[in-house]
């Protein structure tokens, strides 16, 4: 098994890279954030109590999500490995994945960050808010808001990890296909 975290504060590019990723090397992928959206869409309890948090550009209480991923280890027995997109953004939230991931004889074999300036990330979130549906894409305050929670709650994560000595970083900014080489050469170096 091959389990890859790939991490990042919001509109990094953990989407497009985890698209690209999952087809080369036949990842399960699971992004709490498009499990999320899922729930709100289908109108489920889960899915009315995150909206409340996502609307303000607030992290979903830990329970929440740590939950969701439980269940899509659970529901997926047979994948060759996870893709980890969105997921963990709190420390709370690594330390229950090292448990699940434990409990199915495996772990984290890849922590890999996309570094992008800040201002880059309002321009790429506030560009994709015109045609992603996304409400939080839409308004700066809720994207700002969305990165001070990164930098709170969620980078520290990298730093559990880094304990491992399982972290690596790429640069986030270029043309989707050289970043995609720089991201891939990382997993082949640890696939090897
Ligand atoms: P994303 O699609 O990853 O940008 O996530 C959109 C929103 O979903 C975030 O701003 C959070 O409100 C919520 N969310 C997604 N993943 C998590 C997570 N692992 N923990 C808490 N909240 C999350």
């Amino acid at each position: 098994m091959f389990n890859l975290i790939l991490f990042g504060p919001p509109g990094s590019g953990k989407g497009t890279q985890s698209q690209k990723l999952i087809d080369k090397y036949g990842l399960k992928h699971l992004s709490t954030g498009d499990l999320l959206r899922s729930e709100i869409a289908n109108q489920t309890p889960l899915g009315l109590e995150a909206k409340n948090f996502m609307d303000k550009g607030q992290l979903v209480p830990d329970e929440v999500v740590i939950g969701m991923i439980s269940s899509a280890l659970d529901n997926n027995p047979d994948a060759r490995g996870f893709l980890f997109d969105g997921f963990p953004r709190t420390e709370a939230q690594a330390e229950a994945l090292d448990k699940l991931l434990k409990l199915k004889k495996t772990g984290i074999h890849l922590f890999l960050g996309l570094e992008v300036s800040e201002e880059e990330l309002v321009r790429r979130l506030l560009e994709r808010g015109k045609t992603s549906g996304r409400s939080d894409d839409r308004d700066e305050n809720v994207i700002r808001s969305r990165i001070v929670e990164y930098h709170n709650k969620t980078s520290p994560v990298a730093d559990y990890y880094a304990r491992f000595d399982k972290v690596r970083n790429v640069k986030g900014e270029g043309s989707i296909d050289e970043i995609f080489e720089a991201v891939s050469a990382e997993v082949d170096s640890k696939l090897k």
